[in-house]
């Protein structure tokens, strides 16, 4: 069995660079962003503005948050209905972003994401892995790169999507994003002492999962 946890900041590259490595190494990938839109789209889809936090913790217990792997890629269930393909809007990057502060929120889906690993193989990304969800991972890396690459590279995944926004738009966003995850009262995002930091600024996706193999080798032996 191998743990894996990765941290990092919004548009680091941590998803991909996970879907390669797990892929390279045959174990799950946990991409916990996805539980955290699934909450939020719960909230989107029954009218409750994800700011009023005492309403998002009054209907959470409805909200059955789940997954399962086809061809080793993770589909996010929500109460039942598979909603993997309705997370990627800014829309959701914003209900998910805010409803990821409060405690219940993030008690329920720690939860979930350790019922996944208690018996897996598994690479588990988000912004509290690292610290909380795997304290005790076998390895844990955080990647992070500037704001402006992050904007760049998330606008173009945007476009390809369909939607209709500008860099600047993006940049306010993932700028509003970051202090959100990184001011939060319940699980910061932070570099615990024990993570490897990859800036990913100069690298492509390959050569982080290269680098992140590599380490992992030369330790395991
Ligand atoms: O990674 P992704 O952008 O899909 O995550 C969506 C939102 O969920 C993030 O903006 C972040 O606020 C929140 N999140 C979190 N903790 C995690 C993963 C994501 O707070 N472990």
């Amino acid at each position: 069995m191998i743990s894996i946890a990765i941290d990092g900041t919004s548009g680091a590259g941590k998803s991909t660079v996970a879907d390669i490595l797990a892929e390279k190494l045959g174990i799950m990938h946990l991409n916990s962003g996805a539980l955290y839109r699934a909450c939020g789209l719960y909230m989107l889809e029954h009218n409750i503005d994800p700011h009023d936090g005492d309403r998002v913790c009054k209907v959470l217990p409805k909200c059955k948050i789940s997954v399962k792997f086809e061809d080793g890629k993770q589909r996010t269930i929500l109460c039942g209905i598979d909603v993997t393909d309705k997370l990627y809007s800014s829309v959701m990057s914003d209900y998910s972003s805010i409803v990821s502060q409060y405690e219940r929120v993030r008690e329920y889906i720690k939860h979930v994401q350790q019922d996944i690993a208690k018996d897996h193989s598994i690479i588990i990304e988000g912004r509290d892995i690292t610290s909380v969800v795997l304290p005790n991972a076998d390895f844990k890396f955080f990647l992070t790169t500037s704001v402006e690459i992050r904007a760049s590279r998330r606008l173009k995944d945007l476009v390809k999507a369909g939607e209709k926004v500008t860099y600047d738009e993006v940049l306010a966003e993932l700028k509003e994003r970051d202090y959100r995850d990184t001011t939060r009262a319940i699980n910061p995002l932070i570099i615990v002492p024990d993570a490897i930091v990859i800036d990913t600024s100069k690298l492509d996706q390959y050569e982080v999962a290269d680098y992140m193999i590599k380490v992992i080798k030369d330790r395991r032996g």
